[in-house]
């Protein structure tokens, strides 16, 4: 362990040496940049683009390019980049991820790639977390490319067709990563390429890196239809389930999240809904009901995953606490959870196109990005993205005081503690800051705070501006501010007069997260710029993440435990103790990312091909050619499907390939029946497959039918796609219910799910032909009529 830690710090030291070295070329450049006029500066820009037409390498134009965008900020923002900031911008132009503690000025780094990348005219995008901050960037930094010649869009959601092309037009985007990902489902589910918004991805920077690849990689992008969801279903399935006991009704694997019935489960399932077997195919629906209403009380709890407010289900976002306006789960699983708490029924969203954060990212040539906190996730970002993530010394030396953790024994005690600390610093006018893992945490804070009768902002189920100006409130005096570890984000805590004197922001940790990245997020909230600051965590052996992963270890531990008078845990051991399960955690979670990422590359592949179908269609490629081809692969298809080589002749399927034949061709034909090789079946039916084939060409000239075959296409690719798409969500569930048997879940899910794509792409093709031809022929009697 040590010994990976000690050469992944060597590597950064070794390579800073590298960016010092460039640092010392812009910082010289900067004399002769002074005294150009504004619109020398500005002509750079052009001279750039030029250079870079003509064949000259980024590397070489990056040091004038920083340097101008260094004179260019001074003049429009007041602000200079710091040589640490250029480091940043060096890193993140190569396309890795530079660590930037908080209020390091990581938004004004990102002017330096952006104006470097966006030089190619290919565009680049800045993600940031919410629209919040993506407005804030667009509108602060953009000044600086505006300024310099450049054009700056802003993306965000709700803006229509024309407004949004124009901001992919611009040379550099600001937006939201999830927004991004929806313009791109939506796109391709476009029916007119002047309706697509995007353009071929070049270079995008992700703020809050860890944020956006590996908190949100949880959640799918989902654009959904609605569907009349059957309520009735719900709630008995809802009524079943809350009497379901995990390992005698149901299995429930905590790792994947697969859920499935037990056979004593399902003979109750029987009896309640009156069926004689639930494995029946006709009963898939009814299997499905009931699955999403165990998974609705085994994963989600009220107030940690969800709050009930007006009779709806709201989401919580479980880092920053925050309410997920609008998001819903899909297949059911939303209106399991609206049963469960006695609500009404919503109307079901059936995906329609998915596609996950991590996925939609991988799809650009070049990434980077900037966080406080990455290190402890680079060994991900390093195998999953190809991105290094290099550390970036601060500005200046930090002053922050990270105090060891105060482990109590009880939860009681914990807070007791907690509570007796806020007022104490409190009493000296010292700013603290409680962090939380979750909203019904919040609120066990508050009630211990309540006792010492303390004023407090508890920032819970806030909007995005009423939490930015919350937090940014955090740092005056005599402030006590509650909130959960990542509310947020991405907001400057600028300490208040006096404030330094009394040893700067306190911020108070309540519970270790199951990620020590964003205890380090937390941390980073106070210390900004060689601020003074300090940071504690105050926990209990009680606490969820000991009782959940390190059982046996606590029991031992337990068995020697010393407190004082407080409960104070006096075992030097007990870091030790909070280390080991934290990464137990980590690891688990990693492994079910990897899991889940494995299990997504299979759709990935799918919907790769799906799309590169739909593109073409779009595009107006030769629509009559792309229909000979699906016509052929079809015919190719059903005959070696059908006859395969190395079956018997006796066994095989002829009437199959009549029936689909005669669907298509001009006249029926007899299949031959006395054949012996499959290449002589394909051999009897080349003539009439060639004589169809010109009867599609004689079409050449048909308005009527070219303008009719994309809209057929566009129309099969899409509701076939969403019903494929439903097929392999089956096949998900489908596979925990079997991983008893020898074989590794995983492979059987590839393996389903390329044999389902098959079928599904066999079909969609011959669905295409058969129904092109069909109005082919339609025409030609409408004609001989006449
Ligand atoms: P981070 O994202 O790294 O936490 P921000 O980008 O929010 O930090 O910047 C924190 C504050 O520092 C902002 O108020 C910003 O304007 C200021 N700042 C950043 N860089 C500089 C600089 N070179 N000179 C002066 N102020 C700066
Ligand atoms: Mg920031």
């Amino acid at each position: 362990m040590l010994s990976i830690f000690k050469r992944s710090t060597q590597t950064s030291e070794r390579q800073l040496r590298k960016y010092r070295k460039i640092v010392q070329q812009i910082n010289k450049l900067e004399a002769t940049y002074v005294d150009l006029s504004d619109e020398q500066l500005i002509a750079m820009t052009d001279t750039f683009k030029k250079r870079i037409q003509s064949g000259e390498s980024l590397p070489s134009i990056t040091p004038e390019a920083f340097a101008v965008v260094r004179e260019a900020s001074k003049r429009v923002l007041g602000m200079r980049h710091f040589d640490v900031q250029l480091i940043g911008g060096l890193v993140l132009t190569e396309g890795n991820i530079a660590e930037m503690p908080t209020g390091e000025g990581k938004t004004l780094v990102a002017s330096l790639p952006s104006y470097v990348r966006a030089l190619e005219g290919k565009g680049v995008h800045v993600i940031t977390v919410n629209d919040y901050l993506a407005k804030r960037d667009y509108e602060q930094i953009g000044q600086i490319h505006r300024f310099l010649g450049l054009t700056v869009g802003l993306n965000v959601p709700m803006m229509q067709g024309p407004a949004k092309q124009a901001a992919y037009q611009a040379d550099i985007t600001y937006g939201v990563g999830t927004e991004f990902g929806f313009d791109y489902l939506r796109d391709n589910m476009a029916q007119q390429k002047s309706q697509h918004v995007q353009r071929p991805y070049h270079f995008a920077i992700i703020d809050e890196v860890d944020s956006i690849l590996v908190d949100e990689a949880k959640t799918p992008l989902i654009v959904a239809g609605k569907m009349q969801a059957d309520a009735d279903l719900h709630h008995i399935a809802a009524r079943l389930a809350k009497r379901f006991k995990k390992g005698i009704d149901f299995d429930f694997d905590d790792e994947t999240k697969a859920t499935s019935l037990t056979d004593a489960g399902i003979e109750k399932v029987e009896k309640a809904f009156g069926v004689d077997n639930l494995y029946d195919l006709e009963h898939q629906t009814l299997y499905h009901y009931m699955i999403q209403a165990v998974r609705a009380h085994v994963i989600f709890e009220r107030d940690v995953d969800y709050i009930v407010r007006d009779g709806k289900i709201e989401l919580v976002d479980m880092f920053t606490g925050r309410i997920m306006e609008g998001r819903t789960l899909s297949d059911g699983l939303h209106q399991a959870i609206e049963a469960k708490e006695g609500v009404p029924i919503t109307e079901e969203n059936k995906a329609q196109a998915q596609i996950t954060i991590q996925n939609y990212f991988r799809m650009y040539p070049k990434l980077c990005g900037m966080t406080g906190t990455a290190k402890t996730q680079e060994k991900e970002f390093r195998e999953v993205y190809g991105m290094e993530v290099i550390q970036i010394p601060t500005n200046r030396p930090r002053a922050r005081i990270d105090s060891p953790d105060q482990v109590y024994a009880t939860i009681d005690q914990k807070y007791k503690a907690m509570a007796k600390e806020v007022a104490e610093r409190h009493e000296k006018g010292q700013p603290v800051l409680v962090g939380t893992t979750s909203i019904l945490q919040s609120e066990k804070v508050v009630q211990y705070l309540d006792e010492y009768k303390l004023k407090y902002n508890l920032l819970n189920a806030k909007s995005v501006e009423q939490e930015v100006e919350l937090i940014s409130q955090a740092g005056q005096l005599g402030q006590i501010t509650v909130a959960t570890n990542m509310a947020g984000r991405g907001t400057d805590i600028v300490l208040g007069d006096g404030v330094e004197e009394v040893g700067g922001l306190f911020v108070l940790g309540t519970e270790k997260h199951e990620n020590r990245r964003i205890d380090n997020q937390l941390r980073g909230r106070s210390g900004r710029q060689g601020d003074h600051g300090e940071s504690r965590f105050f926990l209990s052996l009680e606490d969820d993440m000991f009782k959940r992963f390190a059982k046996d270890d606590l029991e031992k531990f337990l068995k020697k435990v010393k407190t004082d008078e407080n409960g104070l845990v006096l075992n030097p051991e007990v870091d030790e103790l909070t280390e080991r399960t934290q990464r137990i955690v980590e690891g688990a979670h990693y492994s079910m990312r990897e899991y889940n990422l494995k299990l997504d590359d299979v759709i990935n592949d799918q919907r790769e091909v799906v799309y590169a179908l739909r593109d073409k269609v779009i595009e107006g490629e030769d629509v009559l050619d792309q229909l000979k081809t699906m016509l052929s692969e079809t015919v190719e298809f059903v005959i070696y499907d059908s006859c395969p080589e190395d079956e018997m002749p006796e066994n095989w399927d002829f009437s199959r390939i009549e029936q689909t034949m005669n669907a298509l061709l001009l006249e029926p034909v007899s299949a031959p029946r006395t054949a012996e090789k499959t290449a002589d079946i394909v051999k009897f039916y080349k003539e009439p497959l060639d004589d169809l084939l010109n009867y599609i060409d004689s079409f050449a000239d048909n308005e009527r039918v070219n303008k009719m075959i994309p809209q057929v296409m566009l129309s099969y690719i899409d509701t076939m796609w969403v019903k494929h798409l439903e097929v392999m969500t089956r096949l998900k569930e489908g596979i925990g219910l079997r991983s008893y048997g020898q074989e590794d879940p995983m492979r059987i899910y590839q393996r389903e799910g390329l044999e389902l794509f098959g079928r599904h792409y066999q079909k969609l093709r011959r669905n295409i032909a058969s129904e092109v031809i069909g109005f082919m022929k339609l025409i030609t009697e409408q004609q001989e009529v006449q």
